[in-house]
């Protein structure tokens, strides 16, 4: 099978909850706030191990959870941190969010250690609320909840050479033959539903990877049949080697064929059309019609265009190794870049905290109460203050938001100073 491939869960620790307690000293009746702040929930982090290279583990661990952090106590006891989690993955390991199968990260290249999902904020304790007018804060901020996940993780491996031609001209039956690797053969359409890794080893110490891309018909660039998910893994190769049957055994013709295929790949990708192309017509055993010459009318086609045509056949072997030489040699003349995928969900905006939409904060250095979250952002995105509307709108958010309770329980006072993002404003009541 081309990818090792496993479903796990995946929960942050939940941040600890601030502490409400009042010091008790003997002689003084009602002594100052000291609860605590809850502790920090453990992160959900992923690490490449360079001695990993399966994801075997993970079949039989599924859940992986960090710790939640301690809540805070009385006497300013702040409650210890989570322990994060530290999850061992091979290099080259693509890190997919399950339902929508975007990549998160993928454990290559640079990417050598990634915090996936941070651990909740502690909260604070009612230490942090007294003010001259409230000293007796009856009130700590709740730890931010765990975040949770459920992600597919694929241990990519990148090929060199994708193999792509319609069903049934002998892909699979080629893999077979030149590498290690065990496809299915059969003479039906739509065997290889999987793509086929093989490494040919050649005889002077080099080799490489082909990746047999199977179920590339018309329409798998809109994503009908079975196409697009491996038209993706062509996406990584650096060569294609295009095969036809040259013998026409079901009845196709081989240079409608090479035009129909490059067709799909330039719709699903223009940069992997531009890739060097090799033409393998195979099945030359069977051709008994020396007359209809198709080597001949392959290479008139094609080789003009730098594509060059080797007649081979999977099954006796004849002409493979000239073939298999020749992609050494195209692909010794390719730069090394090593392919890493792009992030396409991003957990820490699109999971946006629901229980918390916002936070209402007082920072002591500037002496200004700080509002920030999801709901705040989005708000203020789509409200004009400018307006009077906008701005009756806006005073009208805060109060039904609870923001107004919460300045109010924060101590602010007339004239204070508010910061939502970009905007200072006065409070007034
Ligand atoms: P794929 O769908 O492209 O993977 O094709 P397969 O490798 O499954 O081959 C389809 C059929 O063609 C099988 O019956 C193979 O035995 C046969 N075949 C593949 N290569 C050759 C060849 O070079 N010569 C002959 N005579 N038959 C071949
Ligand atoms: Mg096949």
């Amino acid at each position: 099978m081309f990818a090792d491939r496993a479903a796990i869960y995946v929960k942050s620790g939940k941040g600890g909850d601030g502490h409400v307690s009042f010091r008790r000293e003997k002689y003084v009746p009602n002594g100052g706030p000291d609860g605590g702040d809850g502790g920090k929930g453990g992160d959900v982090i992923f690490v490449v191990d360079e001695g990993l290279n399966t994801l075997t583990d993970f079949r039989h661990i599924r859940k992986y959870q960090a710790q939640n952090g301690e809540d805070g106590g009385k006497k300013n006891c702040r409650g210890k941190n989570g322990e994060d989690i530290l999850i061992k993955v091979p290099e080259g390991t693509v890190i997919k969010e399950a339902e929508s199968g975007k990549v998160i990260v993928d454990m290559s290249g640079d990417n050598k250690q990634v915090v996936l999902l941070k651990g909740g904020r502690g909260g604070n304790g009612n230490q942090h609320y007294a003010t001259s007018t409230m000293q007796v804060p009856r009130y700590a901020q709740p730890g931010q909840p765990a975040k949770e996940l459920n992600l597919i993780l694929e241990l990519k491996v990148i090929a060199d050479v994708g193999l792509v031609g319609f069903p049934n001209v002998g892909k699979s039956t080629f893999l077979a033959r030149v590498t290690n690797a065990r496809p299915k053969i059969a003479n039906y359409h739509f065997t290889t539903l999987n793509p086929n890794l093989g490494v040919v080893d050649l005889n002077d110490g080099t080799g490489f990877v082909i990746a047999d891309i199977p179920g590339l018909i018309e329409g798998a660039s809109e994503g009908i049949g079975l196409g697009h998910e491996f038209l993706r893994h062509i996406e990584r190769t650096k060569i294609l080697i295009h095969m036809v049957d040259a013998a026409g055994s079901e009845g196709r013709d081989p240079i409608a064929d090479i035009y129909a295929i490059d067709k799909e790949l330039k719709a699903y990708n223009p940069e992997i059309a531009d890739r060097p192309q090799i033409i393998a017509a195979n099945k030359t055993d069977l051709i008994y019609h020396a007359e209809d010459d198709i080597i001949g009318k392959l290479r008139a086609e094609f080789e003009p265009k730098n594509i060059p045509v080797y007649p081979i056949s999977a099954v006796s072997g004849d002409g493979v190794t000239e073939l298999l030489y020749q992609v050494k040699n195209m692909l010794a003349t390719l730069d090394e870049k090593p392919v890493v995928f792009e992030p396409e969900f991003f957990p820490e905006t699109m999971m946006a905290d629901e229980n918390e939409p916002y936070t209402v904060v007082y920072d002591e250095e500037k002496e200004e109460y700080v509002i920030e979250g999801p709901r705040i952002e989005k708000m203020l995105g789509y409200t004009n203050l400018e307006s009077e509307k906008g701005f009756t709108f806006f005073q009208k958010f805060l109060k039904d938001s609870g923001i107004l309770k919460e300045l109010e329980s924060l101590g602010i006072q007339e004239g204070d100073t508010v910061r939502m993002y970009g905007l200072s404003f006065d409070y007034y009541k």
